[in-house]
């Protein structure tokens, strides 16, 4: 049976088969003693691939590469990008692979990639491996934005490889099987524009175009309806992020997809108490990746991707010049619109609602939350049962209640809408002290809070019994939480 099943999985090659130059065959490393820990069977349904199937040893050797169909093309992914503001020309997969491309439910190709993987050419000083808390770690905080609706890479799958791999301290091996619309990065643009190769440059845009906007073939200016195309879904992303308060904690150019999807969950966090200053990383000293700088990045990240752009943008290059920064110039509106619009429906303010009204009162809350160190995320679970009239919940988390009842007469006065709040201020987040339990006992060999965490999180939006502790704040001390990079 599973031979049959195993047949069953058609890797494309996509991507090894059209970009020879930006991706090179590679294996990935034998396991010792491969063990699953955990499987998303919804996912593997929706991808054609059979959990029991996967489950099986066979099924676990497919999920690690180990066992690859005859024809597959497993391909270490080339790419440079800027890291931290500084460029550097050769990133690519030091330790993954890209197995190749299978097709979803929805009709479109995913990425089967791995992480992971063992060291390829690009490994550089790395050991080219990965360990089971970051893998896990990313699945459930990309499962979780999922779930709460931001576009995202998924996790099909962690699996233990039974070799122990020397970090700070030794620590038990693992891969994810990631699942991507694609890998193609703003750092993928990089890498094919430095080559001088414009007709690689070009394959590649046409790629990007015909896999994530497909919309942009139409268009006069294929090239510039593509870059258009890339900053509104960053935009609309980014401020997506913002409203959930996530902090991506390393964006860079190689960790920005073309596609719109959130990708790379290294030193990622969700902030507690309100703080535009947020920032999780030990790696990232001076704050580049703070909560409030996620927009002002982004907006550089993309001027990187207009500059790779510009030979195809125009034969002039001035006037190619002049629509690369003409398109830069929507990201601000775009972004602003949609975090505006997304603050007051999380406020439960109507559509018609006047933006004069309601921009003020956007202002004064975040104030407020962030003088007081309140919880962003439970604050605003709880203003939902404020505008039910049931005031204290929200109120008691204020330490400025005067200040409060002065700004909820005024916002209850405009009636917000409780039900549409509640489907959109999630209950369960991926929150830190959560995922780092959850890690700590999957470490030594307990899933048991892993489960729970990922039941929690996979349904962010609907409040269950017995999921209490889920719901609630951390606890003070992980205010000064560290985040340390996926390696
Ligand atoms: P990241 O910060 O995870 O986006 O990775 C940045 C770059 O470092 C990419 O080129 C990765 O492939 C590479 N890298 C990260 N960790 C390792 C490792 N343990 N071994 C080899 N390469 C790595
Ligand atoms: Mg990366």
């Amino acid at each position: 049976m599973s031979d049959t099943a195993r047949s069953t999985v058609t890797f494309e090659g996509r991507f090894a088969r059209e970009f020879a130059e930006m991706a090179i065959p590679w294996r990935a490393e034998e396991a010792p003693d491969p063990q699953l820990l955990v499987l998303n069977e919804p996912l593997a349904v929706d991808l054609g691939l059979d959990p029991e199937f996967l489950r099986s040893p066979e099924g676990l050797l497919l999920l690690i590469g180990n066992a690859v169909p005859a024809d597959a093309t497993p391909v270490a992914q080339a790419y440079a990008g800027h890291q931290f503001g500084w460029y550097a020309p050769r990133l690519g997969d030091g330790r993954a692979l890209l197995l190749g491309e299978i097709a979803h439910s929805d009709g479109q190709l995913r990425d089967i990639h791995l992480k992971g993987s063992g060291r390829t050419p690009f490994a550089r000083n790395g050991d080219g491996l990965a360990v089971v808390g970051p893998m896990l770690r990313e699945y459930i905080v990309s499962e979780g934005m999922h779930a709460l609706g931001i576009p995202s890479t998924r996790s099909l799958a962690v699996v233990a490889t039974g070799r122990p791999v020397q970090r700070e301290t030794v620590q038990p091996g693992a891969v994810l099987t990631r699942v991507a619309s694609s890998h193609v990065r703003v750092g993928s643009f990089q890498y094919a524009r430095a080559t001088g190769d414009v007709g690689l440059l070009r394959r590649l845009a046409d790629y990007a175009i015909s896999r994530h906007h497909p919309a942009a073939a139409e268009a006069g200016n294929r090239y510039l309806a593509l870059l258009e195309a890339v900053i509104a879904a960053q935009a609309s992303l980014v401020a997506q992020w913002m409203l959930v308060g996530f902090v991506h904690g390393v964006m860079n150019t190689d960790n920005m997809t073309i596609s719109g999807e959130t990708i790379d969950y290294g030193p990622c966090a969700f902030m507690d108490a309100f703080d535009p200053a947020a920032s999780y990383s030990s790696i990232d000293e001076g704050g580049r990746y703070a909560y409030r700088n996620q927009p002002l990045v982004a907006e550089w990240n993309l001027a990187r991707l207009a500059e790779t752009l510009l030979p195809l943008l125009h034969g002039d290059q001035d006037k190619a010049v002049e629509l690369a920064v003409e398109a830069l110039g929507e990201f601000r509106p775009q972004y602003s619109a949609a975090w505006f619009a997304g603050m007051k429906a999380k406020l439960g303010l109507r559509e018609e609602t006047d933006d004069d009204v309601a921009s003020p009162l956007v202002d004064e809350l975040l104030a407020l939350l962030q003088a007081g160190r309140v919880d962003y995320t439970s604050f605003l679970r709880n203003l939902a049962k404020a505008a039910r009239g049931q005031r204290e919940p929200a109120r008691g988390m204020v330490p400025d209640m005067a200040a409060f009842d002065a700004w909820a007469e005024r916002w209850r006065a405009l009636d917000p809408d409780a039900d549409a709040m509640d489907g959109l201020n999630p209950i369960y987040i991926p929150r830190n002290h959560l995922v780092e339990e959850a890690l700590a006992a999957a470490t030594a060999g307990d899933l048991t809070p892993l489960g729970r965490l990922l039941e929690a999180v996979s349904n962010p939006f609907e409040e269950r019994p017995g999921l209490e502790r889920y719901a609630a704040a951390g606890p003070e001390d992980f205010a000064a939480y560290r985040t340390f990079c996926g390696t």
